[in-house]
């Protein structure tokens, strides 16, 4: 087996000069790298000497440090917001251990198909700032979806809006402790009388994340009693593919249902 350096930075450009090549993989949280296993992989950098673990909440934005765990998210918004669409997704994910372990800067940079994380920080317009091959404030979606901007560079901080909001979050899960198959994540402003500010974003299927736009459009201004009228299947349409959970048509149609009854329950009917 081939010798596996590691480093220590204790501040970010030495981090930033490391990671730049390419062929060094950050440590967070290890609990993907472990996973994954390290070949291809020249080096560790780990990351957690350097000043990314703090987080700012406040009405309009929140700042998340990478190195900030789950159960330190869920800590620091719930005191304000126990409704937030971050504590509603994470609090159920995983296990009491790994939400000790699993950083924000880790998982964004993972982004596995059943994330909890990624579902929330879409609908909350959120900024990923990167250090090492490419220097600059990226869109989480430009992030995700090109590659280019992830080799060789460090996430330091995500940004993201914050809004009064109530947060559900679906898990697609078979057992407590299981993967989800998919996640859905709505935030909306309760309102008893019409839909509100309704956004939706499903994680998991094949092209990794769908915003349901043209079913939020659908929804929103309309009296709650439209959703009568609304077959969710008609506006989410997204393709799955075969999982161990079952196959991408069963996939597709449970998520439909559950998309459904979430929608319900915010129309203050039972689900
Ligand atoms: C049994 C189990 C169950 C899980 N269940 C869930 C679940 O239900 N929901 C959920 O959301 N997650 C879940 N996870 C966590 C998820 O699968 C990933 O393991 C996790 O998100 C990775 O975060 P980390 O901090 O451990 O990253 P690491 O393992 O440290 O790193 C992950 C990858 O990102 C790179 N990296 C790390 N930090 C950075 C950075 N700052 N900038 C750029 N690149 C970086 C690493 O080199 C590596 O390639 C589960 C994990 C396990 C082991």
């Amino acid at each position: 087996m081939e010798q596996l350096n590691w480093y220590y930075p204790e501040d970010l450009s030495e981090a930033a000069r490391l990671i730049s090549d390419g062929k060094k993989a950050p440590h967070s949280g290890g609990t993907a790298l472990i996973r994954r296993g390290f070949r291809g992989i020249q080096g560790i950098v780990d990351l957690s000497r350097l000043p990314m673990g703090d987080m700012q909440v406040r009405s309009e934005s929140i700042e998340i440090g990478a190195m900030c765990t789950y159960d330190h998210i869920i800590r620091e918004i719930r005191v304000a917001d126990p409704g937030h669409v971050l504590v509603q997704s994470l609090m159920h994910s995983a296990s009491t251990p790994l939400r000790n372990r699993i950083t924000a800067g880790g998982s964004v940079a993972a982004f596995p198909a059943w994330s909890d994380f990624i579902g929330p920080l879409l609908l909350l317009n959120a900024k990923v700032a990167l250090i090492g091959r490419e220097t600059g404030t990226y869109s989480i979606q430009d992030y995700l979806t090109q590659r280019g901007l992830r080799a060789g560079s460090l996430i330091t901080r995500i940004s993201t809006d914050n809004y009064p909001h109530s947060g559900l979050h679906h898990r697609e899960i078979r057992t407590q402790v299981d993967y989800p198959a998919f996640t859905i994540t709505i935030t909306f402003t309760p309102n008893p009388e019409v839909f509100q500010d309704v956004r939706i974003v499903l994680v998991g299927n094949k092209e990794r994340f769908y915003r349901a736009e043209k079913l939020e459009d659908a929804l929103n201004g309309n009296p709650v009693s439209h959703l009568d009228s609304i077959e969710t299947k008609d506006f989410f349409q997204i393709e799955f593919a075969n999982r161990k959970h079952g196959s991408g048509e069963y996939l597709q149609h449970v998520a439909q249902v559950n998309l459904k009854r979430m929608l319900m329950k915010i129309a203050g009917e039972k689900a």
